[in-house]
């Protein structure tokens, strides 16, 4: 089964990721982390990337298509399928998904969608700053990033609707109760 963790800067995709992965034996595909590891390579396409992911924009669909294809070429064979953590993240890239699927003879099982308000992110976002000093993790970075969230990323959550394959979950209050919200939609969408 494979399932699109979605959400705003901030709502906690990475944290519940983990958590989902462990319990339902999926390979956690996170393509912020993939683009990091690749934007600390000191070479151009590395600092390309840096610079990209400290102006809040998107890296291009080459680039973030081409290190999905990888992962998944290298796991498909592991666990029970994929957890794509912050990606699709643009329409472009959601039908290049689709397509991906399809080729390996796979689907999108569910898009969960962690809703939190922007005064809650911009909180999360800075007392993280201060333990794990990410480059983009500070106010003017940060607002970059919401918006092209809000212009470019959010409105995938209309494709997604349209193929009935939305879950809402509120994102604030104990990491544990998020979590079995998030369990219940995936039992649901497995059981029906
Ligand atoms: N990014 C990107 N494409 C992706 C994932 C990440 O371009 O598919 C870049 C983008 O610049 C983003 C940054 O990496 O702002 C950090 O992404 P991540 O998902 O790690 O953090 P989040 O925005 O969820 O806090
Ligand atoms: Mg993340």
């Amino acid at each position: 089964m494979n399932i699109v963790l979605f959400g705003p800067p901030g709502a906690g995709k990475g944290t519940q990721a983990k958590l989902i992965c462990e319990k339902y034996f999926l390979n956690h595909l996170s393509t912020g982390d993939l683009l990091r590891k690749e934007s600390s390579k000191e070479t151009s396409l590395g600092m390309q990337i840096k610079k990209t992911i400290n102006d809040g924009k998107l890296v291009s669909n080459e680039t973030t298509i081409e290190l999905i294809k990888q992962f998944i070429n290298e796991n498909k064979n592991n666990k029970k399928g994929f957890l794509f953590d912050g990606f699709p993240r643009n329409k472009k890239q959601a039908e290049l998904l689709d397509h991906l699927m399809e080729s390996i003879n796979e689907k999108i099982l569910c898009v969960i969608l962690l809703n939190v308000n922007e005064d809650v992110l911009k909180e999360r976002i800075m007392n993280r700053s201060a333990t794990e000093g990410r480059s983009d993790d500070n106010l003017e970075t940060l607002s970059k990033r919401l918006h092209t969230y809000s212009s470019e990323t959010e409105p995938l959550i209309e494709y997604y609707s349209s193929q009935n394959l939305v879950r809402k979950v509120h994102g604030t209050g104990e990491i544990s109760d998020i979590n079995q919200g998030i369990s219940s939609y995936i039992e649901a969408s497995l059981n029906a």
